[in-house]
Order: structure tokens, then C-alpha cells, then sequence
């Protein structure tokens, strides 16, 4: 059997991130929409339907400060969001399973399905978008052509990137791609779009590589 412990670790940390903002989510609608509701409860959450639109205001208020109401939402400000999060948290952690649940069941791959689809070990995966390998990653950096600090942590191994962020993990809907090209897709390029970046990136991947090889003449 090959190894995969590389695919069960990246499964562990995606799954994390991903029904942590699975729940946040369904928190937000829940405050910004039904401020009579201050605390809803575990089932209130998993029958509700999230509107699209509510993904771009969540994710635009990550990026503002507390003081500062949601845009369109004026009764609540960002600081009062995050006291509802907290207090939800504080009281709910523990009762967390069913929402679990349905997030493994409807939203998101099933262990072996992502280890299949991510691959072994020794696999030498490549970006979608400017097919960089993980094998010249690791030469680049190795010959100091990878400037990130964040390279301690992440850019090693391909990460995912969701085709449409509105929809579920699944593999239809997943891109293997490297860090730098998931950073700059974000929510805000098309897959179309993006190409062309990925196509550009490409580019200098090779070049720097070439700067590599010439040296080793
Ligand atoms: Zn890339």
C-alpha cells in the first residue's frame, strides 16, 4: 500500500477550515437577518439555506473593523458580530455533531474519496493553473528562488481550490492548485479568468528554473 499521509493531514486541515466556515456562515445569516434570534440552535442551522450574496458580505466583513456596521445591516456593527460568535461557540462547541453530520454527508468529500482524488506520497502533483510541480517547488526553494516566508508552513504541497466557492468540496468541484495561484485567485476570479494569470506565473516559474539549471552548468 503507498503512503498517504500527506493527503490525511491536508484532509484533516481542509475539513477544519472548511465546516468551521460552514457553521460561521449559517452564525451570520442567522444575526445579521434574524436579530430576534440571538442564539440559534443546532437544527435552526442545518435547515438553513444560505443566500449567495451572504458569502460576499461575510467575507467583506473579515476585512473590516469592529466599529463599523455590516454594509446594508446598519442595526449591527462588526464588533457586536464577533460577541455573538463568541458567545455561540462558548455554549454550543460541545453539541456540534449534527451540524458535523450533515456538513460530511451533503458539503464535503468522504475521507477516501480525497485521498484518491490528492494521491499518494510520491505523487508529483501540479498546479491547475500555471502547472508548476511540487518537484520544482521544492528545487526553487531549495536554491532560494522562493521569496514567501510563509513557505515554513504552506506552498510545499498542492492545496484546493473550489471551481465555484458556492459550492461543496466534492471533486467535480476542486482544483489541485499551489499556493501562490490560490492566494491570488481568491473568490474574485473566474476559472476562465484565471487562466491567463496561471499562464503568466507559469512563465516565471520557468525562468527562474531556467536561472537554476544554467548554474549547474
Ligand atoms: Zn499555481
Amino acid at each position: 500500500m503507498p503512503q498517504t499521509s500527506i493527503a490525511q493531514r491536508k484532509y484533516s486541515e481542509i475539513r477544519k477550515r472548511a465546516f468551521e466556515n460552514f457553521i460561521n456562515i449559517r452564525l451570520f445569516h442567522f444575526f445579521i437577518e434574524s436579530p430576534a434570534i440571538p442564539e440559534p440552535n443546532i437544527d435552526e442551522l442545518i435547515k438553513l439555506s444560505v443566500r449567495k450574496e451572504l458569502y460576499d458580505l461575510y467575507a467583506r466583513c473579515h476585512q473590516m473593523v469592529s466599529s463599523l456596521p455590516v454594509p446594508d445591516y446598519p442595526h449591527i456593527k462588526i464588533g457586536e458580530l464577533d460577541k455573538l460568535y463568541k458567545n455561540w461557540y462558548d455554549k454550543n462547541t460541545q453539541h456540534t455533531s449534527a451540524l458535523e453530520n450533515v456538513f460530511q454527508e451533503q458539503h464535503f468529500f468522504s475521507k477516501e474519496e480525497f485521498i484518491k482524488f490528492y494521491g499518494a506520497d510520491e505523487i508529483d502533483r501540479s498546479c491547475t493553473y500555471c502547472k508548476v510541480l511540487e518537484s520544482e517547488i521544492k528545487k526553487l526553494a531549495e536554491h532560494g528562488w522562493i521569496k514567501t516566508k510563509r513557505h515554513l508552513t504552506r506552498g510545499r504541497t498542492m492545496e484546493l481550490d473550489r471551481k465555484d466557492p458556492f459550492l461543496p468540496y466534492t471533486k467535480d468541484n476542486v482544483a489541485l492548485c499551489c499556493y501562490w495561484c490560490n492566494n491570488a485567485k481568491t473568490d474574485e476570479f473566474s476559472i476562465a479568468e484565471f487562466e491567463r494569470i496561471g499562464t503568466a506565473i507559469h512563465v516565471i516559474w520557468t525562468e527562474r528554473l531556467k536561472k537554476i539549471n544554467k548554474l549547474k552548468k
